[in-house]
């Protein structure tokens, strides 16, 4: 309601153009993954950290990290050959919040690009210290990873939390980290900034529940909910996955709540390109004539 004329307006335009938030976009507007953020604050059970952040991304891959200046010169190449990509976003392979990197490659970005929307996903655990910090480094769109409201259901899925030099584990780990996700998120969209949520569809863990987190996105007026399918790895090598029906029954309860993106293609933390068509997957051969 606070929001100007032209605010909703600007929004409007960066929706229109963001592959994720809206799926008219996907074959239109691209984007691009800067890895730059290798460590993470939280560990979650499902995550190898061997792989790319599971909250945003494809498993079993790992993006190889780059510094500011590189990821820079990556985006001037790519978006010269490819002016359809409006999205710059940060993703991993860890936590974009836990690395310094990040807020130094947007800086860049919007001095040599001001006009590209810049994207971040986070576990949330950091949100409420560095919020003023993403919205200063001209963020408009933001993805946190919320798989419980509850922190007894949390406190299955992530193993420990790292909070102001100290390690929290089980149901208190989990309630840091929860207190943390739902502030953050709370001042994320006061601020303005478009919120999508992910959250990981964890059998015989979270199915039952990921309608209350549906509900409470509602009151707090998030824009779009992605339900991703767990990965069973690390911990969870032995579960088993959720199938495709289960997913979307999950997605078809939570619709009415909150608006449910359904063409996630759990991207690489250095894709680049069309959303399933991803240019950092081609040959070898093309990516030369590229030259990324
Ligand atoms: Fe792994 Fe991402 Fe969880 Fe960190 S937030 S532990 S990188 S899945
Ligand atoms: Fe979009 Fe999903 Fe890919 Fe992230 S992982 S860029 S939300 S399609």
């Amino acid at each position: 309601e606070c929001l100007s004329e032209e605010d909703r307006d600007s929004i409007k335009r960066l929706i229109a153009q963001h592959p994720c938030y809206n799926k008219d976009a996907q074959h239109k507007f691209g984007r691009i993954h800067l890895s730059v953020a290798p460590k993470c604050n939280i560990k979650c059970k499902y995550c190898d950290r061997k792989y790319d952040c599971v909250n945003e991304s494809r498993p079993g891959v790992t993006s190889e990290v780059l510094n500011p200046q590189q990821a820079l010169e990556k985006t001037q190449k790519v978006l010269e050959e490819y002016p359809f990509i409006k999205v710059v976003g940060i993703a991993g392979p860890g936590d974009p919040l836990a690395n310094e990197e990040t807020f130094e490659t947007f800086k860049l970005i919007k001095q040599h690009f001001p006009d590209v929307t810049l994207c971040l996903s986070t576990n949330g655990l950091a949100l409420p210290a560095r919020i003023q910090d993403v919205l200063d480094s001209g963020v408009s769109t933001l993805t946190v990873t919320l798989n419980a409201i509850d922190p007894e259901i949390g406190a299955k899925i992530v193993d420990h939390v790292n909070y102001n030099g100290k390690t929290y584990r089980g149901v208190e780990g989990a309630s840091i980290l929860l207190e943390n996700q739902l502030e953050g998120i709370r001042k994320a969209v006061e601020a303005g900034l478009v919120v999508k949520i992910n959250t990981v569809l964890v059998p015989g863990i979270n199915e039952d529940h990921i309608i209350e987190i549906a509900q409470k996105l509602n009151d707090m007026g998030v824009y779009i909910m992605n339900v991703m399918p767990l990965i069973c790895q690390a911990d969870f090598a032995d579960w088993t996955a959720p199938t495709p029906q289960e997913r979307k029954a999950v997605q078809d309860s939570c619709e009415p709540y909150v608006q449910q993106m359904r063409h996630c293609r759990q991207c690489r933390s250095d894709a680049y390109g069309l959303l399933g068509k991803d240019l950092s997957q081609m040959s070898e051969e093309r990516r030369n004539m590229v030259k990324v």
